[in-house]
C-alpha cells in the first residue's frame, strides 16, 4: 500500500510479525470497528490509527509502527473507509469547512452584510461569463425582454 522505503522495511522487521500477531489475538481475529457496530466480521489489516508515514524521523515511525494501541485489527470494507475518512478529514479541510460554514451563516443572517464584490459585482458577474465562455461552458440565452 504504501511506497515509503523505510515503512516497507518497518514492516519487514520481526518485530511487526510479532506485534501483528499480538493485535489478532487481543481482537480475537475479529475486526474491531465491525465489532462496535456488532458485526462479526473476520480481521484481515493491521491498521495504524496514527498514519506512521507522518511521522518525521525513523525512529518517531518506528514509534508509531510497534505501538499496539496505535494498532487496530479491521475488514478490509473498514481499512478502505478508514483511509478515506483521513483523507476527507485532514485538519485543513475542517477548518475551511468551518470557515464557509460561518460565512455562509454571517451572509444569512446579517442584513446590513454586503457582497464582497459590492457594486463590482456586475463586473464580476461579466468576467464568470467571460471566463465560461472561454472553457466552453454555454449559459441559455437572456431571456427577450
Ligand atoms: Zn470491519
Amino acid at each position: 500500500m504504501s511506497r515509503d522505503p523505510r515503512y516497507q522495511r518497518l514492516l519487514n522487521d520481526k518485530r511487526w510479525k510479532l506485534l501483528r500477531a499480538e493485535v489478532f489475538r487481543r481482537a480475537n481475529g475479529l475486526c474491531e470497528l465491525c465489532k462496535a457496530e456488532g458485526f462479526i466480521t473476520p480481521g484481515v489489516d493491521v491498521h495504524h490509527i496514527r498514519s506512521v508515514e507522518q511521522a518525521k524521523t525513523v525512529q518517531e515511525m518506528e514509534r508509531l509502527a510497534y505501538n499496539p494501541a496505535n494498532c487496530q485489527l479491521l475488514c478490509v470494507a473498514c481499512h478502505i473507509k478508514v483511509h478515506q475518512d483521513m483523507r476527507t478529514h485532514t485538519k485543513e479541510k475542517v477548518k475551511e469547512n468551518k470557515e464557509r460554514a460561518r460565512r455562509r451563516f454571517l451572509e444569512a443572517n446579517d442584513p446590513n452584510y454586503v457582497h464582497p464584490y459590492g457594486e463590482k459585482a456586475d463586473d464580476y458577474l461579466r468576467n464568470l461569463e467571460e471566463q465560461a465562455k472561454m472553457e466552453g461552458i454555454i449559459y441559455p440565452d437572456d431571456p427577450p425582454t
